[in-house]
């Protein structure tokens, strides 16, 4: 491809032109991971399968949790439960988010004591 400002050859996709320094202009488009289906992590009360749902739909948890149980109880029980078991099969768990780290004490900090 050429840069738009220097008319110079540059490599495909490049992000910044290496002779001149100008931005290419598919360098905006967002770097963000496809969103995938996973069970969650974070959210989940028996695998996560609920809660990965609601992550991939942006959605309360609780109401997919409530509308998998209606389903279920409408469908007659086996139909949900075999889908829902499947469902944890299927899907990959979720990473756990990365944890903050806690500030250190200052070794001068006085420490409540009884
Ligand atoms: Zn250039």
């Amino acid at each position: 491809m050429n840069c738009p400002q220097c008319q110079r050859d540059i490599t495909n996709y490049s992000n910044y032109c290496y002779f001149c320094g100008a931005r290419q202009a598919h360098a905006t488009v967002s770097t963000a991971p496809p969103r995938r289906l996973r069970r969650s992590a974070t959210d989940s009360k028996l695998a996560g399968v609920c809660g990965g749902l609601a992550e991939y739909f942006a959605m309360d948890s609780t109401i997919v949790r409530l509308l998998w149980v209606l389903v279920t109880f409408c469908t007659g029980l086996v139909p949900g439960i075999v889908v829902y078991v499947v469902a944890w099969l299927i899907m990959p768990e979720g990473s756990l988010p990365i944890p903050v780290q806690s500030v250190p004490q200052a070794p001068d900090a006085p420490h409540a004591s009884a």
